[in-house]
């Protein structure tokens, strides 16, 4: 292997310590601290995991965390009842809704209805806008993960031939966005450069690669351009190992910087909650 790890750890232990010094100047100068509420309307094992390690980053960082659960059996018109609460709730500064919803809510409405200054995922209309725009502090958690790995390699962005692949809203549509704030030359691939069979293609011009498709290997090493920066967002289970999207072995024989899998993206995700978290309660105290 001759790429050098792009590892998520380091980057996010980097961006705690900033988060833990704002948040004690915050609390000195103002009095207050930040309040996150998880609300949970599923258990399930994943979503466990999630809101465990939300609680235990958010109290590190000196951000108090409450975690909110709701029966499945919640209906529609309460779940919104309960979002605007919260809303005018000041003793809450932000919110996240965690995934899954029971079958029956409407999630998009209730992410939407959550007030933008309290949006902590950043997936509020305003606060995706505002991205396109290029006046963003918060957005969201995993388009501003890839873009702090990006940033550790010091690699100048400008001018490089940047190419996604996969286009959700939640990755490739807001990441495109800040990759143009960046002046790179942004190519966003998806399911239809897929079936016309043209991905490779797309691919191979790549300075910047970022893969967030979710199917293990869909991207070949040998499709690599040498020295290019590869960060890969997938997360497969095969058999009892996790992989990326991309054929690891392959891609750091010609990636100048690479991400493992697990181990890349992942562990930034949650501290970036913390910084949205943080850069909202600031929004509240002007
Ligand atoms: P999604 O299912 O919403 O989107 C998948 C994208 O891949 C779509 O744009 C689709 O058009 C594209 N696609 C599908 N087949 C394709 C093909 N053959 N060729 C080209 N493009 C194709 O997925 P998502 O929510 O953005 O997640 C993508 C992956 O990233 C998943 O594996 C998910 O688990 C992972 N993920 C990881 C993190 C993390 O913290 N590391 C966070 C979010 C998502």
């Amino acid at each position: 292997m001759s790429a050098k790890l792009l590892e998520g750890k380091a980057v996010a232990e980097n961006l705690k310590a900033k988060i833990k010094a704002e948040v004690e100047a915050l609390k000195a100068k103002h009095g207050k601290t930040p309040k996150l509420l998880a609300l949970q309307m599923c258990e399930n094992a994943s979503s466990a995991v999630y809101v465990k390690a939300q609680k235990k980053v958010a109290e590190a960082l000196g951000i108090e965390y409450e975690l909110r659960t709701v029966p499945d059996s919640i209906a529609q018109g309460e779940a919104e009842g309960l979002i605007k609460s919260l809303n005018n709730d000041a003793n809450v500064t932000a919110v996240i809704l965690q995934l899954p919803v029971p079958k029956a809510i409407d999630a998009k409405r209730l992410v939407n209805l959550i007030v933008p200054e309290k949006d902590a995922e950043g997936m509020h209309p305003q606060n995706l806008g505002k991205i396109l725009l290029g006046q963003y502090r918060i957005g969201p958690c995993t388009a501003m993960a890839v873009m702090e790995l990006l940033e550790s390699t010091k690699v100048n962005l400008y001018g490089k031939e940047a190419v996604i692949v996969g286009h959700s809203e939640i990755v490739g549509k807001p990441l495109s966005l800040m990759l143009l704030n960046k002046f790179a030359t942004t190519t966003v691939c998806h399911i239809a450069t897929g079936e016309r069979g043209i991905l490779p293609e797309h691919v191979k011009q790549a300075e910047v690669l970022i893969v967030a498709v979710g199917k293990a290997g869909i991207v070949k090493g040998d499709w690599i351009k040498p020295g290019a920066i590869v960060v890969d967002v997938g997360i497969n289970r095969v058999g009892d190992k996790i992989v990326g999207d991309v054929e690891f072995e392959g891609a750091s024989q010609k990636a100048s910087y690479i991400t493992p899998v697990p181990g890349g993206v992942g562990p930034i995700t949650t501290t970036i909650l913390m910084r949205n978290t943080v850069e909202l309660f600031k929004g509240q105290l002007k």
